[in-house]
C-alpha cells in the first residue's frame, strides 16, 4: 500500500486506521494501568516505611533493651522501630557514673530490692526475667566486658560509658531493630477500630513526629524517661501521652540531688534552688569539703526520718555525695509537701558523746599546759584545739555555724552540726526522677497498660526510681526488655494464626 493509501485510510476511519487507534488505546490503557501499580506500590512501600508491628520511642537503656528483646523474639519475622529523638542514642548512658557508667549491682533480689522505690515488687517480674547477672551476661555477647567493684557496683572494663551504648545498640540492631535518630515524636494516638475512637478498642497506634512523618504500630513501648538532665534527651514527654490516654501520674519529683541548706546560697527562695545559684559566704567556706565517714540524719517536722552512714560532699549545689544522696528522696520529697527538714550531721560517728568528750578534755589540757601556748589567748588555743579534730579547711565554715563554741560545748556542736534545709537542687542537675506512671495501671508481669491494650511503659517514666549503685540502669534495662519480649510475643501470636 502506497503512503497516500495509507494517510487516506486512516483519515477517512478505514480498518487499518481503526486497528491502530485500538493498538494506541490498549497501550495507554496499558500504561495507565502500569503507573497506578507503580503508584500503589510506591505507597505501600511508603506505609511499610512508616509503619511496624512495634515502635518503641526513646532509644535510652529502657528503649534499647525493648528493642533488643522484641527483635530477638520476632527473629526478624517483623518490623521493630525505635525513635529517637537526640542525634544518637543513649546520650544520658553516656553521662552516667562520672562517664563511666555503674550499669548494674550484683546484689541479689532481696537487697536490690531495699533500693528501689516506691514498690519494689513491681519490678519482681522483670528483675527475674532479666538480673543483673543475665544483663552483664548479655553485654559480654555483645562485645562489652565488665568489672565489679566496691559495693557490687559493675562497670564496663574499659570504664567508657560509651561502651555500654556501643553494645546495646549493637545488640538491638543485629537482632534486626532499626533505630531512627532526631525523630522527636510530638503526638501519639490510638487508630480506632471501625469507627469507634475508644483507646479500649484501638487497631493501633498512630506516631507523629516534630518533622512530618508519621508511623502506625501494633504496639506501642513509650520509653522516655524522665525529666532530669533535659539536655540528654529526656523532657517528660512520655507523662503527657500517658495521660491523655487515661493514665495517671503519680507526683514528680528530683531525686538523688543536692540538698541546699538554709543560707548556703545567696538566694531567699525555697523548694527548688537553681544549681547555678551563686554561694554565700558560709557556701563558699563549705564548698569543696569531701567528708569520709560521717553519718547523716534527717528529721522531718521533728521526726528522725533516715539515718545513714558513709561519704558526704559539699559542693557548689549543697551537700551530696553518696549519703546526701540517699536522703535526698525523702528530703525533697518532705519539703515539696512543705514539712520541716533538718539535717543532722555527726563528724564523729565512730565515738559517742560520753568518750569524746573525755578525748576533747584531754587534748584541751594538753594545749593549755603547753609552755609555747601560755600567753595565748583562747580563742587561739581553741583553735588549735578545733585543729585536731577537724580538717583544716571544713573549721572556718563549722565555726560559722557555731560562732559560741568553746572546748566545752564542741563535742555536742561535732556530733550534731544541724543545718536547716531550705531546697534542693532540681531536674537541672538530679540524678533520677522520683513519681511516674503509676505502677496500680500496669501488669507487672508484661508492662501492658491495664487501660490501652498494646501500649507499653518501661524505664524511668514508671514511678519507678531507685538508690545510686547501679539499680536505677538495671531497673531500666529489666523493665525495657520486658516490654519488648512481651509486646513481641504477642506479635509472634497474631503472625502464627494469621498464616
Ligand atoms: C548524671 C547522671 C548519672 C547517672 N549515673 C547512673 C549510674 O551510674 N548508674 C545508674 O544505674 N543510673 C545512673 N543514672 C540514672 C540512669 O541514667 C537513668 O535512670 C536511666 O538512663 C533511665 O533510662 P530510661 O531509658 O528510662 O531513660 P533515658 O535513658 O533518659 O532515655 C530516654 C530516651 O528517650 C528519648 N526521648 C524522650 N522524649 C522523646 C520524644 N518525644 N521522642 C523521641 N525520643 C524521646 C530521650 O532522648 C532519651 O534518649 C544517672 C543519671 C544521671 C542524670
Amino acid at each position: 500500500m502506497s503512503i497516500t493509501t495509507e494517510l487516506t485510510n486512516r483519515l477517512h476511519g478505514s480498518a487499518g486506521f481503526r486497528t491502530d487507534y485500538q493498538i494506541t488505546t490498549k497501550r495507554i490503557w496499558y500504561s495507565y494501568r502500569e503507573i497506578i501499580d507503580i503508584f500503589a506500590e510506591i505507597l505501600a512501600v511508603i506505609k511499610d516505611m512508616n509503619s511496624a508491628e512495634i515502635i518503641i520511642i526513646g532509644g535510652g537503656a529502657a528503649g534499647l533493651m525493648a528493642a533488643a528483646g522484641a527483635a530477638a523474639t520476632l527473629g526478624g519475622g517483623a518490623r521493630v522501630l525505635v525513635l529517637e529523638k537526640m542525634q544518637r542514642p543513649g546520650r544520658k548512658i553516656m553521662i552516667t557514673g562520672k562517664g563511666r557508667c555503674n550499669f548494674t549491682n550484683l546484689k541479689a533480689w532481696n537487697e536490690f530490692s531495699g533500693h528501689v522505690h516506691p514498690k519494689p515488687n513491681f519490678l519482681k517480674p522483670s528483675f527475674y526475667n532479666l538480673s543483673s547477672e543475665k544483663m552483664i551476661d548479655f553485654l559480654t555477647e555483645h562485645g562489652m566486658e565488665s568489672v565489679v567493684e566496691r559495693g557490687d557496683r559493675a562497670f564496663p572494663a574499659s570504664h567508657l560509658a560509651s561502651d555500654v551504648v556501643d553494645a546495646l545498640v549493637r545488640a538491638a540492631e543485629g537482632a534486626g531493630a532499626e533505630i531512627l535518630c532526631d525523630k522527636e515524636v510530638k503526638q501519639i494516638a490510638t487508630t480506632p477500630v471501625g469507627s469507634r475512637n475508644d483507646a479500649k478498642e484501638s487497631e493501633g497506634f498512630r506516631v507523629e513526629c516534630g518533622d512530618g512523618s508519621a508511623y502506625e504500630c501494633k504496639k506501642l513501648i513509650i520509653c522516655t524517661g524522665g525529666l532530669s538532665y533535659p539536655k540528654t534527651g529526656s523532657s517528660g514527654d512520655g507523662y503527657e501521652w500517658a495521660k491523655e490516654l487515661g493514665h495517671s501520674v503519680r507526683p514528680l519529683f528530683p531525686s538523688l540531688t543536692a540538698i541546699v541548706p538554709k543560707g548556703y546560697k545567696d538566694f531567699s527562695g525555697k523548694g527548688h534552688i537553681h544549681r547555678n545559684e551563686p554561694l554565700s559566704e558560709v557556701g563558699k567556706m563549705l564548698c569543696g569539703n569531701q567528708l569520709k565517714n560521717v553519718e547523716l540524719s534527717i528529721m522531718i517536722d521533728g521526726n528522725q526520718s533516715q539515718n545513714e552512714f558513709g561519704d558526704l560532699d559539699f559542693t557548689d549545689g549543697g551537700i551530696e555525695g553518696p549519703i546526701g544522696f540517699k536522703v535526698s528522696r525523702k528530703c525533697v520529697n518532705a519539703l515539696v509537701n512543705g514539712s520541716k527538714v533538718t539535717a543532722v550531721l555527726d563528724l564523729k560517728p565512730a565515738v559517742d558523746i560520753e568518750d569524746l568528750t573525755v578525748r576533747i578534755n584531754t587534748l584541751w589540757n594538753e594545749i593549755s599546759k603547753d609552755k609555747r601556748n601560755a600567753q595565748k589567748l583562747y580563742k587561739d588555743r581553741f583553735r588549735i584545739l578545733l585543729t585536731k579534730v577537724l580538717p583544716m579547711s571544713l573549721i572556718q565554715g563549722f565555726m560559722k555555724y557555731h560562732p559560741n563554741a568553746d572546748h566545752k560545748t564542741l563535742p555536742k556542736h561535732l556530733k550534731g552540726w544541724k543545718f536547716e534545709i531550705e531546697g534542693y537542687v532540681g531536674y537541672e542537675r538530679c540524678v533520677v526522677t522520683a513519681g511516674g506512671i503509676s505502677l496500680d495501671e500496669i501488669a507487672p508481669k508484661t508492662l501492658e497498660s491495664k487501660l490501652v491494650p498494646g501500649l507499653y511503659f518501661a524505664g524511668e517514666v514508671l514511678d519507678l526510681d531507685a538508690d545510686t549503685g547501679g539499680y536505677n540502669l538495671q531497673t531500666a534495662f529489666s523493665t525495657g526488655y520486658l516490654a519488648g519480649v512481651s509486646a513481641s510475643k504477642q506479635i509472634a501470636t497474631s503472625l502464627r494464626s494469621s498464616q
